[in-house]
């Protein structure tokens, strides 16, 4: 049969005629290495002018786990805007023996190799308490919630002090298309309205002085494209094995579901990005709502993060587990039942480890 007048050729880049090293099947596009790098770089930069992410002089202060997405967010925000913009990064160490030592190696491994300023921040430090006690305890006990809703708070808590501290304009983060597209089906099925209004290129739906504007520089990207873009560049980051409390969190079932219908059906992820966006402007509160959103923000009794409690989030969340601990009539028995983490499967990616 005649191949159809205009239609690419898969075989041969559609840019150049070399030999196609990557498919993007929801275009389609073919491309070879080189035009696939530009093509993956022109809309990272896109994104940032689409949704004004930041200005030139601004500082932003980068959340780096070690992974490929807060890598390659380093790597590109390093390469374009280091002349312009100060650019360091904060990195989180919540305490998981092995995996998370071994991720925060790479982390500060890429920093120096782009002599990037670096801080690490640990748990224990900020809370006096580590995910490896935190888990077990959380795992027995379902009536904490879950494990990555916990550990999500709590660095959410760190970022934005630290952003403050160090002066932050923006607080950029390396969640992906894949993520977005994960959080907005995550939100339907959970009824999550007031989640959903807050989701976007930029975090919050409220301007306040408390808040360090997190921006998500990647929100247009497929994670698969940043796994071959590191893999084509050479860019260090931990994959050998995630987070052993990773396996309880309920998003690895939506990334399952929606990866199966790209799969099947690509552009799936896109069209679910667009149709969000499309209806963001009817959902989010309308200019004259907001200053009574402000208002109703004040200081942590405890921490000073802003809040509408008396106590914010995380800080009311460490009461909650240190009651529930002094509760637990055997607490070492808990905190040493190990098998509770034995169904971590080395299959799965932390995809959660972004505070969102
Ligand atoms: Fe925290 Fe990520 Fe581990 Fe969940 S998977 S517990 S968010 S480090
Ligand atoms: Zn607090």
């Amino acid at each position: 049969m005649e191949p159809k007048k205009g239609a690419k050729n898969p075989s041969i880049c559609e840019k150049c005629g070399e030999k196609t090293v990557i498919t993007l099947a929801y275009g389609p596009h073919y491309f070879c290495e080189k035009h696939f790098i530009t093509f993956f770089e022109d809309r990272f930069r896109k994104t940032i002018r689409k949704y004004k992410l930041f200005k030139p002089k601004e500082k932003i202060l980068i959340a780096l786990s070690g992974g490929k997405d807060s890598c390659v967010l380093l790597y590109l925000m390093h390469k374009y805007y280091s002349k312009n913009n100060s650019i360091s990064a904060i990195i989180i160490d919540e305490g998981v023996k092995g995996y998370r030592n071994n991720a925060i190696k790479t982390a500060e491994d890429i920093c120096k190799e782009l002599k990037v300023p670096h801080t690490v921040v640990e748990f224990k430090k900020e809370f006096g308490i580590t995910n490896d006690k935190l888990m077990p305890l959380i795992l027995s006990n379902p009536k904490l919630g879950g494990t990555c809703a916990f550990c999500g708070t709590l660095r959410r808590n760190i970022m934005n002090k630290y952003a403050k501290k160090f002066k932050a304009n923006k607080l950029a983060t390396g969640h992906n298309l894949d993520d977005e597209v994960q959080s907005f089906v995550m939100n339907i099925f959970n009824n999550d309205f007031e989640r959903m209004k807050r989701m976007s290129a930029t975090s919050g739906i409220i301007d306040h002085e408390g808040f360090v504007k997190r921006i998500k520089p990647l929100y247009e990207t497929p994670e698969k494209e940043i796994i071959a873009y590191a893999a084509m560049k050479g860019i260090k980051h931990y994959s050998q094995e995630c987070c052993p409390y990773s396996w309880t969190a309920k998003r690895n079932e939506y990334r399952e579901m929606i990866n199966n219908f790209e799969n099947r059906f690509p552009g799936t992820e896109y069209s679910i990005l667009r149709f969000y966006e499309n209806i963001k402007p009817l959902i989010r509160p309308k200019e004259k709502d907001k200053p009574k959103l402000i208002l109703a923000l004040h200081e942590c009794k405890n921490c000073g993060e802003p809040t509408e409690a008396e106590l914010c989030k995380a800080c009311e969340m460490i009461n909650r587990i240190k009651e529930e601990s002094k509760k637990s009539k055997n607490e070492k028995k808990i905190l040493s039942n190990s098998n509770l983490t034995q169904k971590y499967n080395k299959k799965l990616t932390c995809i959660t480890t972004k505070g969102s």
